[in-house]
């Protein structure tokens, strides 16, 4: 079945935050001019950290392996640019992690750019037939080995999501096209322009998790999309489903309820419900990297916001900073004052511009004076609107309550350790209590 169905479903809870999608839908994906240099960092993923294998002073090509992963829940890291590679140092990420980077200077000539990177990463064929001719493992170790992570954010390494488990079998392998996070438009730029890479990429996907059945979840705010993906999936066996538009439909948890009714266990994993999920950017990787032999070396990122002269969804090389992306764009308008990783629900506030974006990066949106004024903090209203709105049936008041007041026990005892930071209370608190910060530092108070 490859048609829309049009049934609308979503899940319990959640908000309706503005869209703002205008500003970037209706722009072509483009492709970033080399950069001077990128610095790579060694984590980029959930798991453990990479060890370099390249010293400075090393001409590498773009796709060269510059990280091993050490670990089983790791990924390595490439080069994604031609160049020479200089002395390792440090940088803090926007989540405030601290990781070492492996800056690259561009070799004046470039093996890969312009049409031809294009080409290359979304264009030309992409087969959807004799593809289970191709061994599971095969499938598993390619995405190991081209370093693919989530790319909706999240960053957990693919290969371990995509291995199969004959004692927890999957039925469902479901591919997330939600892209509910206000703003940002790379995943929707993707389906409309490369939707051949997706649908190759989930027959692939099905195959190396032996999963029944494959559903493309798509929010009804995305017409174009779920057009694009409904054709590419034809004759194929994959049902496209459109659902009704709702924060935060995307995450892994909600989309297993919207698509198939299945809920995850607090503190289990959608594993545990037959259900996985993946990234439409993701699968797309998968099947670069199956189909191509190429590693993940570049990735789309929407820049976007009131407070950016120019919005744009580019092909950019990781590791490349923040400051270039911005400067693309035109630049910062005078009234920005926040410049966010991602989108505003869920994103983290870019302290120094000069940070690489990674894997894990789908947007920098510049927020103005205007985006980001609202009322100083009050006392709890005990309005219980943060309830009613988390898709967790959290009780975010009192997780925030027992972060500040530094009470793991209370903290833990509220299941501080299952909130995904999705925002949802936050947004809907009349008081603007800073919730999820609150519960950002309850987790950091947990794990020292
Ligand atoms: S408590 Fe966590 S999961 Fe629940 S709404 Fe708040 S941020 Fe989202
Ligand atoms: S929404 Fe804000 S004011 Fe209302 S109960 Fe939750 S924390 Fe208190």
């Amino acid at each position: 079945m490859t048609t829309a169905t049009s049934a609308k479903a979503t899940f319990a809870r959640g908000v309706h935050p503005p869209e703002e999608k205008f500003l970037a839908e209706e722009l072509p994906i483009e492709v970033l001019p080399t950069p001077a240099q990128v610095r790579i960092p060694l984590l980029q993923h959930l798991g453990a950290p990479c060890e370099a294998i390249v010293g400075p002073k090393q001409d590498v090509a773009v796709g060269d392996k510059v990280g091993e992963a050490q670990a089983f829940i790791s990924a390595p890291v490439h080069a994604s640019i031609d160049g020479r590679t200089a002395r390792a140092t440090v940088t803090t990420l926007p989540n405030g992690r601290h990781v070492p980077v492996i800056p690259i200077t561009a070799a004046d000539e470039q093996s890969l750019e312009g049409q031809a990177l294009y080409d290359d990463v979304l264009g030309g064929e992409w087969p959807k037939e004799g593809l289970d001719e191709i061994e599971p493992s095969v499938i598993t170790k390619a995405a190991l080995e081209a370093g693919i992570v989530g790319l909706g954010g999240a960053a957990f390494p693919s290969h371990v999501k995509l291995a199969r488990n004959e004692e927890r079998p999957i039925e469902y392998l479901l591919v997330n096209g939600c892209e509910c996070e206000p703003y940002l438009t790379a995943d929707y730029r993707l389906m409309i322009e490369a939707p051949d890479s997706i649908i190759t990429g989930a027959l692939l996907a099905r195959h190396a998790t032996g999963a029944d059945k494959v559903i493309v979840g798509i929010e009804d705010n995305k017409p174009g999309a779920i057009e694009a993906i409904v054709d590419a999936a034809r004759g194929t066996g994959i049902e496209v489903r459109s659902l009704r538009t709702k924060y935060p439909q995307g995450a892994e948890r909600q989309l297993s309820v919207a698509l198939v009714g299945r809920e995850v266990p607090t503190g289990g994993l959608p594993l545990d419900v037959g259900v996985v999920v993946h990234n439409v950017g993701t699968i797309a990787a998968l099947a670069r990297a199956v189909i191509r032999g190429k590693p993940l070396t570049h990735r789309i990122v929407t820049v976007t916001g009131n407070g950016i002269n120019q919005p744009g969804n580019l092909l950019v090389p990781i590791g490349v900073s923040y400051r270039e992306l911005i400067d693309h764009c035109g630049g910062m308008k005078e009234d920005a004052v926040r410049v966010v990783a991602g989108g505003p629900m869920m994103g983290f506030t870019v302290g120094n511009l000069n940070t690489p974006i990674t894997k894990g990066t789908s947007g920098i949106t510049v927020l103005t004076h205007e985006d980001v004024r609202k009322a100083s903090e009050t006392a709890c209203v005990r309005c219980g609107r943060c309830v009613d709105a988390c898709p967790l049936r959290l009780v975010p008041t009192k997780i925030a309550l027992a972060a500040r007041a530094g009470n793991k026990e209370v903290a833990e005892s509220y299941y501080l350790t299952a909130c995904v930071e999705c925002g949802c209370c936050a947004y809907v608190c009349p008081a603007s209590i800073p919730l999820v910060q609150l519960i950002r530092t309850g987790k950091v108070m947990l794990a020292s």
